[in-house]
């Protein structure tokens, strides 16, 4: 009986291990580099450490400003494979296929097909997100066909998890008895799409735009006319323009995170993406559904 546990023991630990042949070195792993914290979240969730995994853009930095450095380049031609967002997000990744010498590396661009309107910000849908996932599960057992079946044991997993979250969304916003959702920038139209919602942005698609006067006093009117009740900050970027708009309307303010990067606190709590996902459809329960 002892035996035959330890033999189980033993089949379960090969199935959920990386490498099921030969253990490996750091060198033998894929380097794998990823732009963007979603996308890096997706990647270790699928890939766990059979591979070697870089986050391009750092916490704090904005993704829509990121220029990539000669550094970064020179990594990217020793690398296996490079995986970014699209949709106009990172303009340099778009052009990074075209200028590496080493035809070996292996360029997913997850928003291919997915993104429009030049608005990059497909992970806050949880459908999309999921997409995106698929074409990174697809690279990695491309280029590393023996780990193929722990990546997708893995996947499976992750796709279970997007499609709850969707489910989630779906049962929770389909009893809002308010639709409109004032934001900071204009990173919701895909999720606004899938759960019925209207975006109303203070800035545009990129954050680090200015929103005119003219457009700062149709948002407070907006927000009397349609007795809106919050207005969505983020937690990376500065809650100026939420502050102004909540001073001037007497409404409260709410978290509404774009999942772009994490903070400081957030890395510390062991935050993810389905964490932050969660959190966002509780203030949007609590801004829309009464
Ligand atoms: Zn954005």
């Amino acid at each position: 009986m002892k035996r035959i546990t330890i033999i189980l023991i033993a089949v379960l630990m090969l199935m959920t291990g990386c490498a099921t042949t030969k253990p490996r070195t750091e060198n033998e792993k894929l380097n794998v580099y990823i732009t963007t914290y979603p996308l890096y979240d997706f990647t270790m969730k699928i890939a766990g450490d059979c591979i070697n995994a870089t986050q391009i853009i750092p916490t704090g930095v904005d993704a829509h400003e990121y220029e990539p450095s000669p550094h970064l380049m020179a990594e990217l031609e020793r690398s296996d494979v490079f995986v970014f967002n699209g949709g106009g997000l990172e303009a340099w990744a778009e052009r990074v296929e075209d200028s590496l010498s080493n035809e070996g590396v292996l360029v997913v661009n997850t928003g291919e097909g997915i993104a429009k309107n030049n608005d990059p910000h497909i992970w806050l849908s949880p459908v999309r997100a999921k997409q995106q996932a698929e074409k990174i599960y697809k690279a990695l057992i491309k280029d590393d066909p023996e780990n193929a079946d722990y990546y997708t044991e893995n996947y499976k997993a992750l796709e279970k998890r997007f499609d709850d979250l969707d489910r989630k969304y779906r049962e929770t916003l389909s009893k809002a008895t308010y639709r409109d959702i004032i934001t900071t920038h204009a990173a919701f139209a895909y999720l606004c799409e899938d759960y019925d919602l209207n975006q109303v942005s203070i800035t545009g698609v990129s954050p680090g735009s200015e929103p005119s006067p003219g457009r700062m006093a149709e948002i407070i009117k907006f927000i009397k006319d349609n007795n809106i009740g919050y207005v969505f900050f983020e937690p990376l970027t500065t809650p100026r323009l939420a502050d102004t708009i909540a001073n001037e309307t007497g409404i409260e303010k709410l978290v509404l995170d774009p999942v772009e990067g994490l903070t400081d606190e957030q890395k510390a709590r062991g935050e993810d993406y389905f964490s932050l996902m969660e959190e966002n459809l509780e203030n949007l329960k609590k801004a829309l559904v009464k």
